[in-house]
């Protein structure tokens, strides 16, 4: 029986006395793309960022590749410890949270170089492979600021699979982006569907996580409301609230 990539039991998490997660359970499996969709403030942030330890949890527990994951509530022996879960679990975000005084390959190497032990070589030859990837081998000695919102993301998305990550969280990439620059973005994650990366995608890209989600959780207020196919949540949703809720997007 294949193991979960990461198996989350009854996670919790509140920000003083406002309850954001109120008791998730998932499990995601090698290879699968989850699609996270729901309202503004259903806590789909706070989920994945709990999942990479950019945010704490308050209660429950998960395990990354069947190790325990260091959470304070418990008090229980760490099996594995945030630093090595943000290398193997990479994260991109809606605003590309690119080092704006680095060049675009400078932004891609620092990473394997200071946390993996990378060669500057090795790193280079890396990133370049991932430049081209992306389709932006000649932006490589480029800083940010000259770059659009689509190339941005393409080199944050480079920049996360440097690291060579078992799962890639990414949360509403495209949102911020110009309507004209989304396609390209979405263009590479497809790809990266295809050749088989475990993700878990934010989105508001009800057509694309339709297209390439194995499966698709609806989040509402903190807890996951309704979780199928494709085509059970998002092309023949049954209850009302999704309904709604996707009516939205059209
Ligand atoms: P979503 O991504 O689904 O829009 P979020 O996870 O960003 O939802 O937020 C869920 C709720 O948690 C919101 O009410 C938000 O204001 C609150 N929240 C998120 N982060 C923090 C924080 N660091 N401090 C306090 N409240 C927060
Ligand atoms: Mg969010």
């Amino acid at each position: 029986m294949t193991e979960p990539v990461i198996a989350v039991r009854g996670l919790t998490k509140s920000f003083g006395s406002l309850d954001v997660l109120k008791g998730i359970d998932l499990d995601l499996m090698p290879g699968e793309v989850l699609g996270l969709i729901g309202p503004s403030g259903s806590g789909k942030s706070t989920l994945i960022r709990c999942l990479n330890m950019m945010e704490t949890p308050s209660g429950g527990r998960f395990t990354f590749k069947g190790q325990e994951v260091t959470t304070r509530f418990r008090g229980k022996g760490a099996r594995i410890g945030t630093g090595e879960l943000r290398r193997d679990v990479g994260m991109v975000f809606q605003h590309f949270n690119l080092f704006p005084h680095l060049t675009v390959i400078d932004n891609i190497t620092k990473g394997p170089r200071i946390v993996r032990g990378q060669s500057r070589a090795e790193a280079e030859a890396l990133a370049m492979d991932l430049l081209a990837q992306v389709g932006l081998a000649d932006k490589a000695n480029a800083y940010p600021s000259h770059l659009s919102g689509g190339q941005k993301q393409r080199v944050a998305i480079a920049r996360a699979l440097a690291m060579k990550p078992d799962v890639l969280l990414l949360d509403e990439v495209t949102s911020a982006l110009d309507p004209e620059l989304v396609g390209e973005v979405l263009a590479v994650i497809r790809r990266l569907a295809e050749g088989g990366m475990t993700m878990v995608l934010v989105t508001h890209e009800m057509g694309f996580a339709a297209d390439i989600a194995s499966r698709v959780i609806f989040m509402e207020q903190g807890r996951i409301a309704e979780e199928g196919s494709p085509d059970e949540i998002l092309r023949n949703p049954r209850s009302e609230r999704l309904r709604s809720f996707l009516s939205r997007f059209h």
